[in-house]
């Protein structure tokens, strides 16, 4: 009996963990949503994501990104460290997103490891009340994990982040400004490291870990779409 009690203690698995990025003026130093929707109302194509998309691969990259050597760093090492990886954005421009990654440095089969989650809340009601909790919410469901205390999210909102850490979700506040100074990220990565503490202690339950085939298979499509080769 005895021997057939320690087969079953076995050593508790690692707990999924998440990292959420937000997009506009926390990934890109402008806000591509509202550019984007500026050049729609003016000029209308039927191509504008692709054009937009165009326009800043032609742009100085460390203009474009928010810090952008550093921010590729931390999402390596955000990577190594072994979290999923989310996008949560308020836009109408979901299709840019993995292109503008790939243009970051991302490899390929580290895009195909990024869930978006980029849509707007039908009224801003909604956005000044539960800000990005929505689409944390779905990346949560996503990639399986199930607490609040396991989720980071990175953003330049301060509403987002507010309300975010009201439901216990770690959160880095992202500055407004131009490749400000980046210790948020030193931050980011200093907190991504507790979350592997957290999810690997010693009294954590079992777990299975997600099937992120899916997603995979979309942004493979999108990167398809809008390949920047
Ligand atoms: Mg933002």
């Amino acid at each position: 009996m005895r021997e057939a009690r320690v087969l079953y203690e076995q050593p508790a698995k690692r707990k999924s963990t998440l990292v959420c990025f937000d997009f506009d003026q926390t990934i890109l130093n402008e806000h591509s949503h509202n550019q984007i929707k500026y050049k729609q109302l003016s000029n209308f194509s039927e191509c504008i994501e692709a054009d937009y998309l165009g326009e800043l691969i032609k742009q100085e990259p460390d203009g474009v990104f928010k810090n952008r050597e550093k921010l590729l760093e931390t999402f390596n090492l955000f990577f190594e460290q072994g979290h999923n990886i989310a996008i949560t954005s308020f836009t109408e421009y979901k299709s840019l997103i993995i292109p503008v990654l790939k243009f970051l440095g991302l490899s390929k089969e580290q895009l195909s490891k990024i869930h978006v989650e980029a849509w707007l809340p039908k009224t801003q009601d909604y956005m000044s009340k539960f800000g990005k909790n929505g689409h944390i919410r779905k990346a949560m469901d996503h990639f399986k994990v199930n607490e609040y205390q396991l989720v980071m999210l990175i953003d330049d909102s301060i509403n987002n982040i507010e309300i975010a850490k009201y439901n216990d979700i770690n959160t880095i506040l992202v500055p407004a400004e131009y490749n400000p100074a980046p210790v948020y990220l030193d931050e980011a990565v200093k907190l991504g490291g507790d979350l592997v503490k957290q999810a690997t202690a010693k009294d954590n339950e079992p777990e299975v870990l997600a099937n992120t085939s899916w997603v995979a298979r979309e942004n493979v499509r999108n990167y398809n779409q809008l390949s920047l080769n």
